[in-house]
This record gives C-alpha cells, structure tokens and sequence, in this order.
C-alpha cells in the first residue's frame, strides 16, 4: 500500500490550516494510488487535534508521546519522523509550508539523507514524481522530477483550497490514535523552545484578520502608524508591513508580510506607502481585494491592486477614516477624492 505520511501542526487541540492544505495534497495522491493517509503530531494537545482529522482523511494518528518533545525542537521531532518513516514505509512525508513545517522536513531530509522538495503546488506520481512548486517567492513555477524513495515535501501556503468546516460522511470509520515513543538523544534537544513572551498584537491576530492594513516606507515613522491602526481598528482589522518597517524598529518582526514574514489572506489588504516588490506580495497575494494607496501610480503594487488611490497616504487614510465614521453615525457620504479603479489580470471585477 502506498502510504503517506502527514507532518499536523496544531495549537489548541486543532490542526493548523496549513497542515489541512497538506492533508489535501496527500488525500488526492492516494485517491489516485490507493494509499492511505496517516498523520504524524507532537506536542501537547497532538491526541485531542489527532481524533479531529478523521473528517479529513485520515485513518492512523501517530501521536508522539514524549514529554521532552512537548516544546518546539526541529531536530528531535525531524528524530521522530525519521523513526516512523522505518517503521511505515511511506512513499511520502508531506508537511504543511509553515516555518516549522519547512523546517522539520529539511532536517529530516539531512538526517535521513534523502531529497525534500518545497512549495509544491501538484504532484504527479509516476515513476519519477514530477512536481510543480513555487520558485523566486512564487513568481516563477518549476516543473521539477522528484526521484527519490520516501518524497518529503511541503506544500505551498494558500495554494491547495481547504474546507476547514469539512463533517465526515455518516459512518466513517473511526480514527485510531497510536502512541509511540521515538528515541530521544540529548543532542537532538540542544536548539528547543525554552519559552515564549506574547507579543502584544491587540484582540485580532494578523495572520486570521479579515482586514488587514498594511504600511511600508511611505509611512516614515512608528508614529505615523497610528493613522493605520485608527483605521485597522474601525475596519475590525490588524496592521502588518514590510521589511522596510520593521528594519527600521518601526514595527516588529511579527507583523512583517511576505517572503521572509507572515503569508495573509484577507478578504481585504489595504497596502499604504508601499511599493510592492515581489518579496511583498508573495505574503499578500493570497488577499480577496487589494487596495493599493500609493503616490506613485507606476509602483509594481498598482499591478496586483483591485484598487488604488493614488495620493498621500498621510491625508487618504484620515480620510477614509473621517468617511467610516461619516457614514457610521447616519450622515451622508461626502466623496473628496478621485479613487482609481484596476483589475489585474486573473482578479475577479468585485
Ligand atoms: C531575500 C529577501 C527577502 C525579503 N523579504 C521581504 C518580506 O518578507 N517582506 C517585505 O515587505 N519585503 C521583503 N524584502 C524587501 C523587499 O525587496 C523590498 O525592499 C521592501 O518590500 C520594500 O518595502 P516598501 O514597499 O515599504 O518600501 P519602498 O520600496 O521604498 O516603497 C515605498 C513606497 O511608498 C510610496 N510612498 C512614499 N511616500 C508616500 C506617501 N506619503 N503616501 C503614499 N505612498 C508613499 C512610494 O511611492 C513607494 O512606492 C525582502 C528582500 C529580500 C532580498
């Protein structure tokens, strides 16, 4: 049997939404061979989250049950699928294109001293595999031969839809949780989470928000963005930015968007000052509705904006504002400005 193996990240008792893209992946690859699906989890909470992917495909729950890997450890848990890839042999290692889901199967890939693939969008199983996946910060696609015995690869973020509400069908058998307890060396454990400090990001996170404002150089200061969190806040939203910003100390590293930051998709990305360079909006592309506010209207943001007004941010924002709260209290909208209409290609009008 063509098994595969699946790498769930979870926090609280529920997979992540990258581990159910991967989940996907590799449902649609054994659909085809026949296979089946068996997931692999750490940490605490991992039975809890394990009995919840019985809707998503899986039958088997491999559930590590060591206490010394309950804080992150990237080489001890890579320690941990490398042991389950003897004792399975899947064809695949498949993890969600998460940081820690790249990471673990790398070291898992230098452990076990196979091949792994990232950013995977398709797969087609053959003799070899041949893949597509994301290169250049998902600007170019590689079509790529994958020869190797065990596939470990991880998925590109937002790619692969996922129906998080997904309800088994009636009868469904039952998933079966499966302790097991790898071989731990103390080396292993030398890079590990010892612990976490909450970073103070407000009531709704950036990487779940529906809106998100998102402030580049233009801005020019750490004060100026609280013309941006004004207007995030009325919108229900969080604020993000660019490399630039939080180079510069004006923001922190938690709340920097694209290739080496956080990947969002929310129904709306407002993006103010900011230039939109391809390191950018591979974390913002995956967003339903681009709204660009830019003075310059031939920065490359204006070629992935829905809609863009070009201007001073440091007057259209106050003035989005100003005509939210217009309308929030019952009075009449009063238009100020000229807003430009683009629709890139591969957008829906909205
Ligand atoms: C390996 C690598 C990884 C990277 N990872 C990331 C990443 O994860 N995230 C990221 O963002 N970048 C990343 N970068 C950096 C990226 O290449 C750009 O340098 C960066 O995104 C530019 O940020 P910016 O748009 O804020 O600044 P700029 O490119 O300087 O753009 C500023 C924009 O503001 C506009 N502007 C200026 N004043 C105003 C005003 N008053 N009102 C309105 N508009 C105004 C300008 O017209 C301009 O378009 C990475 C680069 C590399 C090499």
């Amino acid at each position: 049997m063509s098994r595969i193996l699946v790498f769930v990240e979870h926090t609280a008792g529920e997979a992540e939404r990258l581990s159910l893209e991967a989940l996907v992946l590799a449902g649609s690859l054994t659909a085809a061979t026949g296979g089946a699906v068996e997931a692999i989890l750490v940490g605490p909470g991992a039975a809890e989250a394990g009995i919840g992917l019985g809707v998503h495909g899986v039958r088997t729950a491999h559930v590590v049950a060591d206490d010394r890997l309950g804080s992150y450890a990237p080489a001890a848990w890579a320690a941990a699928i490398a042991e389950l890839i003897e004792a399975r042999s899947p064809v695949a290692v498949i993890a969600g294109g998460s940081d820690r889901g790249n990471e673990v199967l790398a070291h898992v890939a230098a452990r076990t001293g196979r091949p792994m693939a990232a950013n995977v969008v398709d797969v087609s199983v053959g003799d070899p595999w041949r893949l597509t996946r994301q290169r250049w910060a998902g600007s170019l696609l590689e079509d790529a031969q994958f020869d190797a015995d065990v596939h470990l690869l991880t998925v590109a973020p937002h790619v692969i839809p996922v129906d998080e509400s997904a309800v088994g069908p009636v009868g469904a058998p039952a998933i079966a949780i499966s302790p097991y307890a790898p071989t731990v060396r103390d080396r292993d454990l030398v890079g590990r989470v010892t612990g976490r400090e909450a970073p103070d990001v407000g009531a709704i996170s950036l990487a779940e928000a529906k809106v998100v404002v998102g402030g580049g150089r233009g801005v020019g200061s750490a004060e100026a963005f609280a013309t941006l969190e004004e207007l995030a806040g009325l919108l229900g939203g969080a604020v993000g930015g660019s490399r630039v910003v939080t180079s510069a100390g004006w923001r922190p590293h938690s709340d920097q968007i694209g290739q080496t930051g956080l990947r969002i998709a929310p129904d709306l990305y407002v993006a103010c000052g900011i230039s939109g360079a391809i390191q950018h909006i591979v974390g913002c592309k995956a967003a339903k509705r681009i709204l660009a506010i830019n003075t310059d209207p031939d920065s490359p943001i204006m070629g992935v904006a829905d809609y863009a007004v070009i201007g001073d941010l440091h007057q259209v924002v106050p003035a989005i504002t100003a005509e939210i709260r217009r309308r929030a209290a019952g009075r009449p909208p009063r238009p100020t400005m000229e807003v430009t209409r683009s629709t890139p290609p591969g957008r829906e009008p909205g």
